[in-house]
Parts: structure tokens; C-alpha cells; sequence
């Protein structure tokens, strides 16, 4: 089985280790007998999205999300489209503010963005970025462990990834950790997110899969050391409540 992978903008987005979760995407392909293509996408013009079958956006700096603003305006139709068919993508902090209305820096600059999910992000001068490691209890994922650092505060009422245990998540107020919409997961978590988060890998490959071959087998993997590395973090985030 054959399945392809756009990176947008690896030159620009890939904060705090982000890369990582390609590659953990291509190992655990690679562990399954699955060919995973990765083709690095930094300008959209005359691309196919209907090419490909999953996509990552990673996480970047105000000056580089700016820069990138104006290669993702050229595919905002596709790309809502393709989301709203079901193709997995994951999308990390300021790749996950693309999918709103806007991101507002702490400049005060509007960036605009994709419009395909109804949610704004603002950063605010006045407060505190919102940085540290952070521990998510999901029902659909179990914890998830990883590290956040954006100025960026997301409001929005879809579903989430759950529930912020330590740390922040989408905002100082709410608790709540990320977005889950169709197939595409909006998280703030960098890391990267998914070599010890190997659910959420498993559950886009999965989906990318049977959107492309109908059912499948899909074979589980030895996922020890990644649950270990996933338990030990919990365990001392956890620790620090005591
Ligand atoms: N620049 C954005 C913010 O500060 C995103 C940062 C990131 O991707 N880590 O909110």
C-alpha cells in the first residue's frame, strides 16, 4: 500500500521539533509495510490536493506564519474541501491558527486565515505566553504528553482533544486542549507530538488508509518504549499536582 503525505512549508513551520512527526509518521508506515511519500510542499502554486492523502502543517514564529499566509491563501478552497471529505491532517499551534478566521499577533498585525473552521486566535501584548510542558487526559487518545510555547490564545466550541490537566492548551481560560474536526486534529503541541503520542499517528495512517483503500487491516505494533516515554512524562506531570 501506497499512501502520500504534503508537508506544507517545512522551511518555515517546523518549530520545537515538529519534523518528527513526519518521520514517526513514515516509521510506522514503514513498520506496517506501507510506503509513505512525503513531498515538501513550500509553494502551492499548481499543486492537486486530491494528489495526497494526509497533511501536516507545523508550528512557526509570528514573522514566519506571516510569510506563510500567502501560500495558504492560494489553496483555501481545496484545502477546506479536502478537510471537509474526511482526509487526516495534523496540524501543529501556528499551523493549527491557519485554519481559522484569523490569528492576531501580539504586533496587533491580522493574519489571515484558511476561514475552513470557525474559530479566531488572538495573542495578547499584555499577557504572558503560554509556555511549558503540558498533560492532556483524552478519551480518544488517553494522555497525551507534549510541550507548548505560543502567544496565541484559540477559542472555539467544536470538539477537542480533551481535557488540560497540566499546562494550558488552546487558551488561559477554558482547559481544554485542541480541536478534532472530521479527520483533522488542531493541537498546540510540539515535542514533537506524536513519537510518544503514537495513537494519534496510528489514528491519521488509519483514516488516511481507508479513505484511500476502503477497510483495512490494521495491524497494532510493539509500542513500548513510546507508552514508557508517554507514562513517564504523565507520571511526573501528574506528580507536580500533589
Ligand atoms: N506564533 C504563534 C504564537 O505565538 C505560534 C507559535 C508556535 O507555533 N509555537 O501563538
Amino acid at each position: 500500500m501506497n499512501l502520500k503525505l504534503y508537508h506544507f512549508m517545512p522551511d518555515k513551520l517546523n518549530l520545537y521539533g515538529d519534523i518528527g512527526n513526519v518521520i514517526s509518521l513514515k516509521k510506522r508506515c514503514e513498520w506496517r509495510g506501507i510506503n509513505l511519500e512525503i513531498e515538501n510542499i513550500t509553494n502551492t502554486t499548481g499543486i492537486k490536493l486530491s494528489d495526497c492523502d494526509m497533511f501536516f502543517i507545523g508550528g512557526g514564529s509570528d514573522r514566519e506564519q506571516a510569510i506563510a499566509t500567502e501560500q495558504f491563501s492560494k489553496i483555501k478552497n481545496e484545502f477546506k474541501s479536502a478537510i471537509d471529505n474526511g482526509a487526516p491532517a495534523l496540524t501543529i499551534c501556528g499551523g493549527y491558527q491557519f485554519l481559522g478566521e484569523y490569528y492576531k499577533t501580539a504586533d496587533g498585525e491580522k493574519l489571515a486565515g484558511l476561514n475552513i473552521l470557525d474559530f479566531y486566535t488572538e495573542s495578547i501584548n499584555s499577557k504572558p505566553r503560554l509556555i511549558g510542558n503540558i498533560l492532556v487526559e483524552s478519551d480518544k487518545f488517553g494522555d497525551i504528553v507534549g510541550f507548548e510555547n505560543h502567544g496565541g490564545r484559540t477559542y472555539h466550541n467544536y470538539e477537542t482533544l480533551g481535557n488540560v490537566i497540566i499546562g494550558y492548551g488552546n487558551n488561559d481560560d477554558d482547559k481544554k486542549e485542541g480541536l478534532l474536526y472530521n479527520n483533522l486534529i488542531g493541537t498546540y503541541l510540539h515535542g514533537p507530538i506524536l513519537p510518544k503520542n503514537p495513537k494519534i499517528a496510528d489514528y491519521l495512517i488509519k483514516a488516511a488508509l481507508e479513505n484511500k483503500y476502503g477497510s483495512v487491516d490494521f495491524s497494532n505494533i510493539n509500542d513500548d518504549i513510546e507508552f514508557t516515554a508517554n507514562k513517564y512524562m504523565a507520571d511526573k506531570l501528574r506528580a507536580t499536582l500533589k
